[in-house]
Order: structure tokens, then sequence, then C-alpha cells
């Protein structure tokens, strides 16, 4: 296979259809909810954890590529993005215990599967801010 590589910093590409204004997540040219023509559409990436579960065996590969140190398990869920689509994502998250539903998420176009990083620094020993 020939996919172009795809810089993990890269927005996602979706698609709004012009008819009902939903948004799509792939992209397409079809509004799948009313069947209106769609425009592509630079979603903006930012939203909230709506579900998630946790990858406990190596996926099929191909497509998956185990990473060089070894397969982990790893957090995969839907993210709610503001623009109003769902979009699976890997979670990429410092720690499984921290992902919690409603985090907020910024999800960038991966290699392959887009990827979600919190907002907020994780790790549960990281300081907070006090009240004064
Ligand atoms: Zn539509």
């Amino acid at each position: 296979m020939t996919t172009p590589p795809r810089s993990p910093a890269a927005g996602l590409q979706g698609a709004r259809c012009s008819g009902c204004s939903v948004a799509l997540y792939p992209a397409d040219v079809t509004c799948p909810r009313c069947g209106g023509a769609a425009q592509p559409l630079a979603l903006h990436g930012e939203g909230t954890l709506w579900t998630w579960t946790v990858q406990r065996y190596a996926p099929k590969s191909p497509p998956y590529q185990e990473p060089p140190g070894g397969f982990r398990p790893f957090a995969l869920g839907y993210v709610e993005l503001v623009d109003g689509v769902r979009v699976a994502a890997v979670l990429d998250v410092d720690d499984l215990d921290d992902v919690r539903i409603g985090m907020p998420l910024t999800v960038t176009a991966g290699d392959g599967v887009p990827r979600a990083r919190p907002n907020a620094p994780t790790g549960a020993n990281s300081p907070r801010e006090e009240g004064p």
C-alpha cells in the first residue's frame, strides 16, 4: 500500500452537508442523513469524550502496526467534537486511570487512526491550582 504519510499534527478533514448542515467524519461528498451535497470542512478537533474502552490485545495486523516496544493496552474512544460529529480516536493518555467520560480532548489526524490528547496535563501527581 502506498498511503501518503500524514503529519500527526494535521487537522481532521471532514465535511458539512449544505442541506441539513450536519458535520461528517470521515469526509464524504454525500450526506448520509438527507442525501444532500457535502462540502469539505476542516474540523476544529476540540471536543469531549463521549465513550471509551481499552484495547487489551493486539488488533489484526495489517492494518495494525505494532509499535517498536511491542503491544501495550491502549484506550480507544469516541470524541464528540464541537463541530457536532463523533470521531473514533486512540486516546493518548499517560495513565488509563485518568480517562473519564466528558473529559476535554483535542483530536488530530494520526497515522491511520485519529489521536486524541487531553487538553490539560494528565497525571495524578501534577499539582493542582488551589484557590486563594
Ligand atoms: Zn444532510
